[in-house]
């Protein structure tokens, strides 16, 4: 026997490892300077770190306190009720608990293209069918009109803002607008994945009146907690009950909800990695030798196109590796020729863009 027909599924492409890259170079991990996953340059809040070495022995049980400290804390942090807050697995994870709670089999939803895969990837899990609105370059324009363009009575439609990979936002005037004029029964989900580095505010507000928007926020990120995956959505408090009907049983792992707890707790290093993002990223688009699009978020897009014809994101990531910076190829985003450069600490962003000037120009 097989699975079944899964040919309208494609394998997510993460950014590739240290390690993994490492070993095909023959070098030292410790030599690489990463800067392809929009990971936190600065690491696990230390709080965070402490908070998993407390809890490690402790993982022999169920995380049930810990699961609901966090949905408590995080209930505060955004002034909602706490069933409103739907802990998962990663950001991802609470994709797919909105896609199981909202889609039957047979219903669109709409992303954006270029954007984040998993959107569409998780909608075709829950055999939902996916269309796509267009970000034409070279403005790549976050705006109410381009995506209405493209709306069709979908069940879903996906906002991201910072958008990834483009840095772009959406206004909240049109993320509401969006939200008004599409059909009662659409959930607009406005990905907030990099709010925290962002110049806009989260439309965290909207929750408050309506019950066709719903926010993703993420620990992976300004948190640096990538590693043990957690992420949540927070919806309209008339389906919150939802949750308990759709959720994976312990959606968050016990480790994660505590280093979760206490990277709340740490203003500090939240503030420190937006800060170090919000210099990385101004820096980036002065001193690249090629055009480099605004960013909000803790990355920059960069069109190499300019250098080498279609191949040149392959190429210029392949050179940047074997020079020491790993960046991200965005092809597979859906922007050939340009490529993906996460800010790093100050010495890791200077070092990144020295290399791939000396890139571009040879
Ligand atoms: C990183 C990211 C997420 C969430 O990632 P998780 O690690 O699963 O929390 C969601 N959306 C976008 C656009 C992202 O870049």
């Amino acid at each position: 026997m097989k699975p079944r027909d899964l040919s309208a599924h494609v394998a997510y492409e993460a950014g590739r490892g240290i390690e993994e890259v490492a070993r095909d170079l023959g070098v030292d991990p410790a030599a690489l300077t990463k800067l392809a996953s929009n990971e936190n340059p600065h690491g696990t809040s230390p709080a965070a770190v402490e908070a998993i070495q407390e809890t490690a022995p402790g993982v022999s049980s169920y995380p049930k306190a810990a699961h609901a400290d966090l949905r408590d804390a995080l209930a505060d942090r955004w002034d909602c009720d706490a069933s409103q807050v739907w802990l998962a697995n990663g950001g991802d994870g609470a994709l797919d608990y909105l896609a199981r709670a909202m889609l039957d089999p047979g219903d669109t939803v709409l992303v954006p293209d270029p954007g984040f895969a998993y959107y569409g990837m998780s909608a075709r899990y829950h055999h939902g069918a996916v269309e796509t609105y267009d970000l034409e370059r070279p403005d790549l324009p976050l705006t109410a009109e381009t995506v209405l363009a493209d709306y069709d009575g979908e069940r879903i439609v996906y906002l991201t803002s910072p958008h990834n990979p483009t840095g772009g936002t959406f206004s909240p005037d049109a993320i509401e607008r969006v939200a008004d004029e599409t059909d009662d029964e659409t959930l607009v989900l406005v990905d907030e994945a990099y709010g925290e580095y962002a110049d806009v505010d989260s439309v965290r507000g909207l929750l408050d009146d309506r019950d066709d928007v719903a926010i993703l926020r993420t620990f992976s990120k300004a948190y640096g907690l990538a590693g043990v995956r957690l992420g949540y959505a927070l919806v309209p408090g008339d389906w919150a009950d939802a949750y308990a009907r759709v959720n994976t049983p312990f959606a968050a792992s016990e480790l994660a909800c505590r280093a979760g707890l206490a990277a709340l707790e740490d203003d500090a290093h939240v503030e420190k990695s937006v800060a170090t993002a919000r210099w990385a990223r101004e820096y980036m688009r002065e001193e690249i030798d090629a055009p480099v699009w605004p960013s909000e978020g803790n990355f920059v897009l960069v069109d190499v196109s300019g250098t080498r014809g279609p191949e040149s994101a392959r190429t210029v990531a392949d050179e940047m590796q074997r020079a020491g910076v790993i960046i991200r190829d965005c092809t597979s985003f859906g922007l050939p020729g340009c490529v993906r450069v996460t800010c790093g600490t100050e010495a890791g962003t200077r070092e990144a863009v020295e290399t791939l000037n000396e890139v571009l120009e040879t």
